[in-house]
């Protein structure tokens, strides 16, 4: 029966029966994988504190070649991310970015851009204190992951017209995935009105590995701006409803 082994990290953990948990596993070698960790409620489980959401592990599973669902063998922990785990604030954020991830990404389909965001993301939350830099660094990170799934926004010239982006304004229309000039912004009912220096700060993130972005500086009209593009956007792409998304509220 194949083997898997892969440094992996856990997106999710649900119950199954009394004492087994079935783990969502976003793995580098084969993308998402699905396994059973069997008595990992039992107080004395091997998997105790191993199988929870965001540890950082070597995993090794098997089963057999197609197998929607494998068996977990072993998970050696390489970073807890109990950090992430233990802040409600960092956990919020920490929830959505996983649930992205396990919403768009398709089983046994490797990723391997996207899983090294997903990790410099939650070593970039565990350290930050501030939860508008939180917001920011989530958004951030969501806007670079859906590039990692093809869904790259288009923002260096407009999608209705193509022509420049000039004036403080600009609109995006997340439908078309991407950005619109001041003329055609009040034709285009799917566009959204932001500012220019919103849509130049999302073209460079995309630019800059996600641990040089704290250098980019937004104040709360860019932020919001940011937050209302990048929510939108994730949400017709992935078409799905974020339900984490309503924790970021609480
Ligand atoms: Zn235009």
């Amino acid at each position: 029966m194949p083997l898997y082994e892969s440094a992996a990290v856990v997106l999710r953990s649900m119950k199954l029966g009394d004492t087994d948990r079935i783990i969502t596993f976003f793995t580098l070698r084969y993308g998402k994988l699905k396994a059973v960790a069997k008595g990992a409620t039992k107080p004395k489980s091997r998997f105790a504190g191993r199988v929870e959401p965001f540890v950082y592990c070597n995993m090794i599973a098997f089963g057999k070649e197609k197998a929607d669902l494998l068996r977990l063998n072993s998970c050696d922990i390489i970073e807890p991310f109990g950090m992430v785990r233990n802040d409600f604030e960092k956990l919020k954020r920490a929830f959505v970015s996983a649930e992205l991830v396990d919403n768009s990404q398709k089983e046994r389909d490797t990723n391997t851009d996207g899983f090294e965001l997903l990790l410099a993301m939650w070593r970039r939350l565990s350290r930050e204190t501030d939860a508008r830099k939180q917001d920011l660094l989530l958004r951030l990170f969501e806007l670079k992951y859906m590039s990692t799934i093809g869904f790259r926004p288009f923002l260096k010239s407009c999608v209705d017209c193509g022509g420049d982006i000039i004036g403080p304004k600009a609109g995006f229309n997340a439908i078309k995935g991407g950005v619109v000039c001041h003329k055609c912004v009040t034709s285009d009912p799917a566009a959204s009105m932001v500012f220019i220096g919103s849509v130049k700060l999302m073209g460079r993130s995309l630019e800059m590995p996600f641990e040089k972005l704290d250098r980019l500086k937004a104040d709360p009209g860019l932020q919001g701006d940011i937050d209302k593009i990048v929510v939108g956007f994730v949400k017709y792409h992935v078409r799905r409803n974020m339900r984490s998304e309503r924790f970021l509220a609480l």
